[in-house]
């Protein structure tokens, strides 16, 4: 009878012991963060090489799990890549790129159509709690706001920071007048009668952006620690740091790299205390946190923008500085630590949170996201091999493989540099040549005809939809 009571208590024992050695952890319907940075660029974190911001959390992440070297945000400027995001497709087919208005301003019409779908209406098919947090830029008219996308709350600036200029700012017309005067000194809060919202009212005009980044940390970590025991999605997108700058206190000079590198790091000491409090709920080997930002840093802003580290250019442009950004993957125990070289975008964020929570992807429209899933568990590549680089609504260059086609050219938003297109097209070939120095368009014709068919196929099946951009009230 010992004996057999031993043999049990041994089956049972090994048998537990053998379950959780065996058991491949589980990635059904994990929590899902999303962080997005507003501007900051591919060489603004200390894992990506940047000499004077340090961001401890963020490295942490990404030696944790993965970090991804060839990650590209939908678009080079703010709405546009927010809509990839959110759907999964290119901004050009829900009418949220335009070749009339680079963005949504305070007084546009528009905003995401009600037909498109969102990530959190994906994850509310398979019953998670969603929140959104942080800069919307969808449309802030009621019928546009994230409570009418999928988001059971929302709490946030619904658009830029440097929006709804006072009368006495000195910043009117052109973004760059009068914005040194205050190269010294932080610029008035006064400036910028931004609101903050709760939902679909406002709460606070103009929002005190000094606070901004840590209020928007405190609320995600509220979301988390309510729903800990059902699946979340929480999208938490910073206004920081986009222009004008603020931080709190407590970081005013915390870095080398001036106010741009303070709020860099009062984002990145944000992310550690979510990574903290995950952990703290024991809930952290059952979420999975990604970090991004919407596109490559504002570089006309100097010392007030980022920098892309080693790749051409920056905000509003084509080139890899543009729209290639960091792109961080955590999930203890289940994302296989690493440098990932594949290339991913944010638009397949929709399809790997898809996949991972069990909802059928659309299958009534064009999707351009794919599944990451087999990357993050070190089973598998990479399925995408391409990515279309837009500007407005107009594509620029493509990418197929390491090599990548400049079709269009043109300068920053306000520099002199015109639109110029190119008789002959642009050729890098980014895995030796990630800054795009060195044209080698007339060595791979066959490449540049490769790319073209690609580029042919996407432009046969794009559908003209209403352009949400272009519609402003008079004022
Ligand atoms: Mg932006």
């Amino acid at each position: 009878m010992k004996k057999m009571i031993l043999a049990i208590l041994l089956v049972i024992t090994f048998g537990a012991i053998s379950l959780s050695v065996a058991q491949p952890s589980n990635p059904s319907k994990p929590n899902i963060v999303i962080i997005f940075a507003d501007d900051l660029g591919y060489g603004d974190l200390s894992s990506y090489g940047s000499p004077n911001i340090r961001t401890p959390n963020l490295d942490k992440m990404a030696s944790e799990g993965q970090k991804w070297t060839n990650f590209y945000a939908a678009a080079s400027v703010c709405t546009p890549s927010r809509a990839g995001l959110l759907t999964g497709r290119y901004p050009i087919r829900s009418g949220m790129a335009s070749d009339v208005a680079r963005v949504l301003f305070p007084n546009s019409k528009g905003g995401l159509p009600q037909q498109e779908i969102t990530i959190a209406e994906q994850m509310k098919t398979a019953g998670y709690q969603t929140a959104m947090v942080g800069k919307w830029h969808l449309g802030h008219h009621e019928q546009y706001l994230p409570t009418r996308h999928g988001f059971d709350s929302y709490y946030g600036i619904p658009y830029s920071n440097d929006m709804d200029r006072t009368p006495e700012n000195p910043q009117q017309g052109n973004y760059l007048d009068g914005y040194w005067e205050f190269a010294n000194d932080p610029i008035p809060l006064e400036y910028f009668n931004v609101p903050l919202m709760r939902n679909t009212e406002i709460i606070e005009r103009p929002a005190d952006q000094n606070t901004i980044t840590r209020r928007y940390t405190q609320e995600s970590i509220k979301f988390i620690e309510e729903n800990r025991d059902k699946p979340f999605f929480l999208y938490l997108a910073h206004n920081l740091p986009h222009i004008p700058l603020f931080v709190s206190d407590e970081f005013e000079g915390h870095s080398d790299a001036g106010l741009y590198g303070d709020v860099v790091e009062e984002i990145d000491h944000g992310v550690g205390q979510i990574m903290d409090k995950l952990t703290e709920l024991e809930i952290a080997e059952q979420t999975l946190v990604v970090f991004t930002s919407d596109n490559g840093p504002w570089l006309i802003f100097e010392t007030h923008g980022g920098s892309a580290g080693m790749l051409r250019a920056g905000k509003g442009m084509t080139w890899e500085g543009g729209m290639r950004v960091p792109g961080i993957f955590w999930w203890p125990g289940t994302v296989q630590p690493g440098i990932v070289t594949d290339i991913g975008s944010t638009m397949d964020l929709f399809t790997t949170a898809s996949h991972l929570a069990g909802v059928e992807i659309p299958d009534d429209r064009i999707m351009d996201g794919v599944n990451l899933t087999p990357v993050l568990l070190g089973e598998g590549n990479s399925p995408r091999n391409e990515m279309l680089f837009y500007r407005g609504a107009t594509l620029y260059a493509a990418r197929k493989g390491s090599y990548k086609a400049h079709y269009i050219i043109e300068g920053a938003y306000g520099s002199f540099e015109q639109r110029t297109t190119l008789e002959t097209p642009l050729l890098f070939n980014l895995s030796e040549d990630p800054g795009e120095k060195y044209d080698i368009a007339d060595r791979h014709p066959e490449i540049l005809a490769e790319i073209e068919e690609m580029v042919q196929v996407h432009k046969q099946n794009l559908v003209k939809v209403k352009d949400q951009l272009a519609e402003r009230e008079d004022n």
